[in-house]
């Protein structure tokens, strides 16, 4: 079976760990950690990194961190992981979904103006499959609108995104540098991993503090022990640590090794009609974090069975993700059921699209035989 995602890790690495454990800084303080947070919120443009145990519990400190009332609205797509959505029922506000864009699979930015209301705060784009969001119509809605803006950039490390391009001098950013603040993940099958792990960056000295409150009890000077405010125990171990500093380090290689894979796929795949590829604006540098492909309608299966079909030909598959408004989890937190229909694009994808083997340790002969399975399954 070729594995949809296989991490790939280095001497320096095991280096790092190995230093870890002979001079015991194993737990959440060390240099390490603090190399981490500076390298990755410097690759980012920001200031502040605080590293946390996974993406998730960054999502969740994030929300909290705007410090948002009960009933408060955040707009975010309703195509991602449930994290998204999550972290904002958990905050006591309300998830307010849009669809997604046919294109680049991410938020639709043109259908968020008519989602704002007086009790909208924050927007949280969330960059899709290793692409970004137009992230220039939203943050000038925010600014409209006296809103936040969290990016979700769990899937973008190192992704940019060509910043001003109405203005005379548009400039290349990195995804995550972009809002007020940001979350990255750090799992194995991201494009920089620490196993388990997330982080926060911002330049915001303040969310900054809030953030390194929350992710541990809520401690606070002058006197340990004595607390104003209830946090998590979220923080990451200074080994965890030890392996992103490696993966930081090597962030261009890896973002142009993905950026090999998608481009050989793409090569052999275009010829497929009837199977929609990932896309790349001109105002976006894709990260392509995983190969994502859609069944035309034409076709008479759905991903499902492709999964399946490709399974048997020893190609390991993941399904795209299914909206927020179609989880039963969040029925009875702002997104109750609705007919069918109503977010057309998220829904479609949800059940045409996949992914294929894309991980940093995949061959070239790797590839071509996914290509071969797939063509064989389409073309029969
Ligand atoms: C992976 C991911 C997360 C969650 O990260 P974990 O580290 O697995 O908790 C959040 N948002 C998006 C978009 C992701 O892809």
């Amino acid at each position: 079976m070729i594995p949809v995602n296989e991490p790939r890790l280095g001497p320096e690495e095991l280096e790092n760990v190995v230093d870890c454990i002979r001079t015991g800084w194993i737990s959440s303080a060390g240099r390490y950690l603090e190399k981490f947070e500076a390298d990755w919120a410097r690759a980012c443009g920001v200031r502040h990194g605080v590293a946390v145990c996974n993406g998730t519990a960054a999502l969740q400190i994030s929300v909290e961190a705007l410090r948002l009332e009960p009933g408060d609205e955040v707009i975010l797509p309703t195509f991602t992981i449930i994290s998204c959505a999550m972290a904002i029922v958990k905050a006591g506000a309300v998830p307010v979904v849009v669809d997604s864009d046919p294109r680049t699979w991410g938020m639709n930015v043109e259908a968020i103006a008519d989602r704002i209301t007086p009790r909208t705060r924050a927007i949280m784009p969330v960059h899709m499959y290793g692409h970004p969001v137009d992230m220039d119509p939203i943050l000038e809605l925010a600014r409209r609108h006296g809103l936040r803006v969290l990016e979700d950039a769990a899937e973008v490390h190192g992704a940019e995104y060509l910043s001003g391009r109405a203005t005379p001098q548009p400039t290349w950013r990195r995804c995550g540098g972009l809002g007020d603040l940001a979350t990255f993940s750090f799992y194995a099958n991201k494009l920089i991993t620490t196993g388990e792990g997330g982080m926060v960056v911002t330049d915001d000295d303040e969310i900054a503090g809030r953030l390194r409150g929350l992710r541990n009890l809520c401690f606070r000077p002058p006197r340990r022990f004595y607390h104003t405010e209830l946090g998590y125990n979220f923080r990451m171990t200074n080994l965890q640590a030890a392996i992103g500093v490696a993966q930081v380090a090597r962030l261009d290689s890896i973002v142009a090794r993905k950026r090999e894979i998608a481009h050989r796929y793409s090569r052999r795949l275009a010829r497929i009609g009837a199977l929609q590829l990932p896309h790349e604006e001109p105002w976006a540098r894709s990260v392509y974090w995983v190969y994502g492909v859609v069944l035309d309608d034409r076709l008479p299966f759905d991903a499902e069975e492709f999964a399946r079909r490709l399974a048997a030909k020893g190609v390991e598959t993941r399904p795209f993700f299914l909206g927020m408004h179609e989880q039963p989890a969040l029925h009875a937190h702002g997104l109750p059921a609705r007919p069918a229909g109503e977010f057309p694009v998220a829904e479609r994808l949800a059940r045409r699209g996949l992914y294929l083997p894309a991980g940093l340790a995949i061959t070239d002969a790797q590839i071509d035989q996914v290509c071969e399975a797939v063509e064989s399954i389409i073309d029969a």
